[in-house]
């Protein structure tokens, strides 16, 4: 291990998650193994190699797959209340390990080490959430047109959930799905992103002691550290009832398509291009604040992070020129010195496509008033760390309707509200939206069925930074999936209608007459 890795703490953080120099890619329950080939993880903070993972091969596909069959059988008869137990511990164990995990998301992924703590905390709040709803998985009863007889519904749980993440929140999704599937009495397999594998092994890790301390089936979580062929092998898999992906809008197309050609479920929670409108009514100071943090916080990567600003006339140039002011006061550096404001991007190819955007959009008229560029010299040997800039565009280009994962802001001039709903919601994307209004009425119509079209719709505040308790996820090219809070549980069972009789009679519905 490298000395800059023990300047950061890191060593001590890798040793209390149990991470090694070399690890094995593939766990179910506190067992490991690995027959794929060997990747590294390399961190953009430094560009220091963190440590090797032997990634899960086909034969440890096959095998996870079986151990998981088996244990659903088993895991499936615990009463929910119970399987709600299990969570709270996992949630107990989460608040042991929070700093250590939250450091080494930020140190893996490159998001600052308060948003890497807060994704933890969203870990923990969802096994909070989770518990109680161990206890509500309730159905409708309804009255039966027929005398005699009674009819309620009830949902059972799926069988083997299949989840699939993204770099960019490389430990919460993976327990959005986890504790809420298993409530439900399903039983998870997680193909985390190649790019953030280490922070999947520390989850497996913690995961496992709760699995070893109660003495539970060992197939009910595993992990399957490997590239996107083993995830195609999930996505096409019969015996997984769920397929939950969290990625682009590219991949996920194809996962769409894949699971529904075979009958299985899948929640989509794909890319976003989410937009704040801020109305000649708004509270400027405050607007200024969420578009900032919007735009540049985890450097843009973000599915909810803010891609467009829609500012009304009137306070256009006051915004441009506060927003221009703001930005040269942003720190960008090491995510895990706390006065920084901006981290790295994932890697250098993200870092290109940072690039190739800012090229694409000059040659569209796109006028930069904060230029980007990548940033070199002492502190960015990692070659990932980009200055957020702002261009002001037209709301067609084809550059301001595609979701570049970076910080790159774009603003668009409008006139009347109308005009800026239309805009806001002229994308293929639907994630998230906001407007920044004093007035009732505005906010009022944004939220109205003439309003955003988004899945998420909020009122003065920004468009990312989502509460667990509320059904999150978008529509159109995002997907139309719904993970967390809510009444998510249900994507995770299936629904069952049962009629009974109790009667000596057998009559028909619809008063249908058939005597022998
Ligand atoms: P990505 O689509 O490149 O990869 C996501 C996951 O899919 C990875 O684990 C990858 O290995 C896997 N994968 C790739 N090809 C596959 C295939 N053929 N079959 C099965 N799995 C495959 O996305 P990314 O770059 O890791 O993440 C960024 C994207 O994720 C952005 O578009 C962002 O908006 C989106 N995202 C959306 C949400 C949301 O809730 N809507 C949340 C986080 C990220």
């Amino acid at each position: 291990m490298s000395k800059k890795i023990k300047d950061f703490g890191i060593e001590k953080t890798l040793k209390n998650l149990g991470i090694k120099e070399e690890n094995k890619g593939t766990s179910v329950g506190g067992k490991y193994f690995a027959s794929g080939k060997t990747i590294e993880s390399f961190s953009p903070v430094d560009g220091n190699l963190i440590a090797k993972i032997k990634t899960s091969g086909e034969s440890d596909y096959d095998k996870v797959i079986e151990t998981a069959e088996k244990a659903f059988k088993e895991f499936r008869l615990i009463p929910a209340p119970k399987r709600g137990e299990i969570v709270r511990q996992l949630g107990q164990k989460l608040r042991q390990y929070k700093d250590d995990l939250g450091k080494l998301v930020s140190y893996e992924m490159g998001k600052s080490l308060q948003e890497g703590l807060g994704e933890v905390q969203e870990m923990i709040d969802i096994c909070d959430f989770a518990v109680g709803v161990s206890r509500q998985l309730h159905g409708y009863t309804m009255h039966s047109e027929r005398p005699g007889h009674r009819m309620y519904e009830q949902y059972h749980p799926l069988g083997i959930v299949g989840i699939i993440t993204a770099f960019n929140f490389p430990v919460a999704v993976w327990s959005w799905n986890t504790a809420l599937a298993w409530i439900c009495g399903n039983v998870t397999i997680w193909k985390p992103s190649e790019k953030t594998p280490l922070c999947a092994i520390a989850c497996q890790n913690i995961m496992n002691e709760v699995i070893k301390e109660n003495n539970l089936p060992e197939g009910i979580s595993s992990v399957l550290v490997a590239d996107h062929e083993i995830g195609q092998k999930l996505v096409d898999d019969k015996r997984v009832s769920l397929v939950s992906f969290t990625g682009s809008t590219r991949v996920g197309r194809m996962v769409s398509t894949n699971v529904a050609q075979r009958f299985g479920k899948s929640i989509l929670e794909l890319g976003g291009n989410n937009a704040i409108i801020i109305s000649k009514d708004a509270d400027i100071d405050m607007s200024i604040i969420g578009a900032v943090f919007g735009a540049v916080g985890t450097a843009g990567q973000r599915c909810t992070s803010t891609r467009r600003l829609i500012i009304h006339e009137s306070v256009y140039d006051e915004v441009k020129n506060r927003l221009v002011k703001a930005y040269g006061q942003l720190k960008i550096g090491n995510p895990l010195d706390e006065t920084n404001h901006v981290g790295p991007l994932i890697d250098t190819d993200a870092v290109n496509m940072y690039q190739e955007a800012i090229k694409k959009g000059k040659k569209e008229g796109a006028k930069f008033i904060v230029e980007g560029e990548v940033l070199k010299g002492k502190g960015y040997e990692s070659g990932c760390y980009v200055k957020p800039c702002i261009a002001e565009v037209k709301n067609s280009y084809e550059i301001v309707q595609h979701e570049t994962f970076a910080p790159i802001l774009y603003l668009i001039k409008y006139k009347t509200l109308d005009e800026a709903i239309a805009i806001q919601n002229d994308v293929p994307q639907g994630l998230s939206s906001s407007i920044m209004t004093q007035n009732l009425r505005e906010a009022e119509l944004f939220l109205s069925h003439a309003g955003s079209d988004c899945g998420i719709a909020n009122v003065n505040i920004g468009t990312s930074g989502a509460e667990i308790g509320g059904a999150f996820g978008g529509e159109k090219e995002t997907g139309g999936g719904r993970e967390s809070g809510s009444d998510v549980w249900k994507y995770y069972m299936r629904r069952q209608t049962n009629t009974i009789n109790y009667t000596a009679q057998l009559p028909l519905a619809q008063g249908i007459k058939f005597d022998l």
